[in-house]
């Protein structure tokens, strides 16, 4: 299993991705900051090195996320998969506080993604305020 990634599938996947972040929808434009590539299934389960199985994601839901596939919902105490960009479609799950600085979750996945991503931790929550004062978020999907 290759970490490798060929610069056909990087393409791929920042047409696919277009520069943001699969989880919380954080854009390389408004951060600055280069997008990394997350293996959805980790590579250490057996998560292989395909479009299927690799999105965009910022650095800090990347280093989050690290190897989990599975978390608690802190609303149901049931254990949740996390989120699938590949497999699952964004606004099912999530949702945007009425000022648009944190994430929501509309289901288990979405609750437990957000608290194992810490997608609404403190740095970010203030850079959306930031973003939303501008125009910059959130964004229009
Ligand atoms: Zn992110």
């Amino acid at each position: 299993m290759s970490k490798y990634i060929s610069e056909s599938l990087r393409n791929q996947i920042a047409v696919s991705d277009k520069g943001r972040c699969c989880y919380c929808l954080t854009t390389e434009a408004n951060s600055g900051i280069p997008m990394s590539h997350d293996h959805i299934q980790p590579r250490s389960k057996g998560g292989e090195t395909t479009f299927e199985n690799i999105c965009l994601a910022c650095r800090s839901c990347n280093e989050f996320k690290a190897d989990s596939i599975e978390v608690i919902d802190p609303l149901t105490g049931e254990i949740a998969p996390l989120f699938n960009p590949r497999t699952q479609r964004w606004s099912e799950h999530f949702t945007w506080s009425s000022d648009a600085t944190k994430v929501e979750g509309l289901t288990t996945i979405g609750r437990a993604t957000i608290v194992c991503l810490r997608m609404n931790n403190p740095v970010i929550v203030v850079a959306r305020r930031r973003w939303t004062i501008i125009g910059w978020h959130p964004p229009d999907d």
